[in-house]
């Protein structure tokens, strides 16, 4: 064993031991194709079904509204695609997109592909702690609004949206509503009734369960065309040999989560809310994302006159794993959009942490991050050009 702290669970998380001993037959014994006739195909079938039923169960779902994918980008995108590819038959060739400034990349961009194909898109503001207004949704709606797709819990700064108020405002509309729950599902009650969801995608490996495996959840009875076309499986609408590994698996460990949530998670709270209380309070420090509506596990900051690639580097360099906004599209140098979209400045956004906490962490591993983090930060700004070290301020006055 390392001493390694592993605190980056919204990047991804270790297969849960349960997840991984429900999957481990599938790989040796049962590996048989859910779509052969004979009774080892038929009995992995079976398998897969009964993981249908228990995810589906754990979002309040029926299980022939759960179609199996590749991951929460998969879902994603043949949320948005599928849904305007839905209305496209019905006679809508064109038409209005409703999404936010603060959606993953796997939202964002195919919202941005479907502009290039014709459709208009509004990215919706958000408030300083990265809220949607549900009024704000309702005001853009257009007669020719299709979809509507918010997230559920944002990946960068744990912001938890007004997600049932949102989807009341699309059923009053008569308005498709998609959700990314990739960070919400195993990590806070995940409804989809009560969510007014038409659409919602989720990961496995979010919540312990194998990367490579997500859903989309499709309300009956809608019937979305498929974005992958081939033998026919998930009833001719997502073709594919069956991952039944996978399914299984992504079952288990959501089940797990959910049974353990109110206890988990009033675990992890109280880890964020020290790391909270130990590095917000740090001069020229905020907090990003909203101080109560948020995941249990996220805790996130700007430290003004450091650079967040640079602090992850030394972090990682004292056996701590965290990630920054910036560090998310690495090629470029722009700070997060998401930074960007709750106010904050281009320099500022630069200075970012996210430490996401999951099963593993303990007490102990708070304490090591709050001894950490200051110490690093105090270094960086030593060196930093934009640190005033004498007046111990940033040299810029925002
Ligand atoms: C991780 C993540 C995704 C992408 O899921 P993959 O399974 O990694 O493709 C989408 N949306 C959000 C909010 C995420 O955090």
């Amino acid at each position: 064993m390392t001493n390694r702290i592993y605190a980056d669970h919204a990047a991804t998380a270790a297969l849960s031991h349960t997840a991984l001993r429900a999957m481990e037959p599938y790989f040796t014994q049962k590996y048989g194709n859910p779509s052969s006739l004979y009774g080892f195909g038929q009995q992995a079938k079976a398998d897969l079904e009964k993981a249908r039923a228990d995810l589906a169960a754990c979002l309040n779902a029926r299980p022939e509204e759960i179609y199996f994918t590749s991951g929460g980008t998969e879902a994603d995108n043949w949320a948005l695609k599928g849904a305007v590819e839905l209305m496209a038959l019905k006679g809508k060739k064109t038409g209005h997109i409703i999404t936010s400034a603060i959606e993953h990349h796997a939202v964002l961009h195919t919202a941005q592909y479907l502009e290039k194909q014709g459709y208009s898109v509004t990215y919706l503001p958000v408030d300083g702690h990265g809220r949607v207004d549900p009024a704000a949704v309702e005001a853009a709606i257009r007669p020719d609004t299709l979809l509507i797709s918010i997230m559920a819990a944002n990946n960068e700064i744990g912001t938890i949206q007004p997600v049932a108020e949102i989807g009341a405002v699309a059923r009053a509309h008569k308005i498709l509503f998609h959700t990314d729950a990739v960070q919400a599902v195993g990590h806070i009650p995940v409804d989809v009734q009560a969510w007014n969801a038409d659409l919602l995608s989720l990961s496995g490996h979010k919540f312990g369960g194998p990367r490579g495996m997500g859903a989309l959840y499709v309300k009956k009875p809608l019937r979305l065309p498929p974005l992958i076309h081939g033998g026919g499986q998930e009833k001719g609408r997502r073709s594919g040999t069956e991952n039944v590994a996978g399914a299984v698996g992504m079952a288990a460990a959501l089940k797990e989560a959910v049974a353990r949530l109110p206890e988990e998670s009033a675990r992890l709270s109280a880890l964020r809310d020290r790391l909270i209380a130990g590095l917000a309070t740090l001069p020229y420090t905020r907090l990003t994302g909203h101080p109560t509506h948020r995941l249990p596990g996220i805790a996130s900051f700007v430290f003004e006159g450091v650079e967040g690639e640079a602090l992850l580097l030394h972090l990682d360099a004292k056996g701590i794993c965290a990630s920054s906004g910036s560090a998310c599209s690495s090629a470029s140098l722009d700070p997060s959009h998401v930074l960007l979209a709750i106010g904050l400045p281009h320099a500022i956004a630069h200075g970012s942490l996210r430490l996401s906490l999951g099963p593993d962490n303990t007490e102990a591993d708070v304490d090591a991050i709050l001894k950490a983090v200051p110490q690093v930060v105090e270094y960086l700004r030593a060196m930093s050009p934009v640190w005033d070290a004498q007046a111990q301020k940033p040299t810029w006055e925002l």
